[in-house]
């Protein structure tokens, strides 16, 4: 999608300092951590949120995900897919936030 940020930044329109990328998905540094490590995993094709996204798109993102949050954070890690307004979700374009170097509360906010 010609007007999406994270389409963008998928195409290398906007620069990231990318921590990881492949043929199917990118991940990069959260403009606006909130923990030491926030990192954002998104796919190369624009899926407005995980609603609209295949089984395969999921199992990468998923997987990737889980293997970059392992190497960065072997001491836990939280996956995070804010979907819609009351999910939270600011920029429609499918991503996974992966959060780490700090205890996670719960219930999240
Ligand atoms: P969400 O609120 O789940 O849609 O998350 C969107 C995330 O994108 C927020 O955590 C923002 O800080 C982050 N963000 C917005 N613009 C950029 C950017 N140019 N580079 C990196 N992260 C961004
Ligand atoms: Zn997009």
């Amino acid at each position: 999608m010609s007007d999406c940020l994270f389409c963008k930044i998928a195409a290398h329109q906007i620069p990231v300092k990318a921590v990881h990328e492949d043929e199917h998905s990118i991940a990069f540094p959260d403009i606006n951590p909130q923990a030491p490590t926030h990192w954002l995993l998104i796919p190369k094709q624009h899926l407005a949120n995980i609603t609209e996204a295949p089984y395969e798109v999921l199992g990468h993102l998923m997987k990737e995900a889980a293997a970059l949050a392992k190497r960065e954070m072997p001491g836990g890690f939280r996956l995070v897919v804010n979907t819609g307004d009351d999910g939270g979700q600011t920029v429609h374009h499918l991503h996974v936030h992966i959060l780490g170097g700090r205890h996670m509360g719960w219930p999240p906010g």
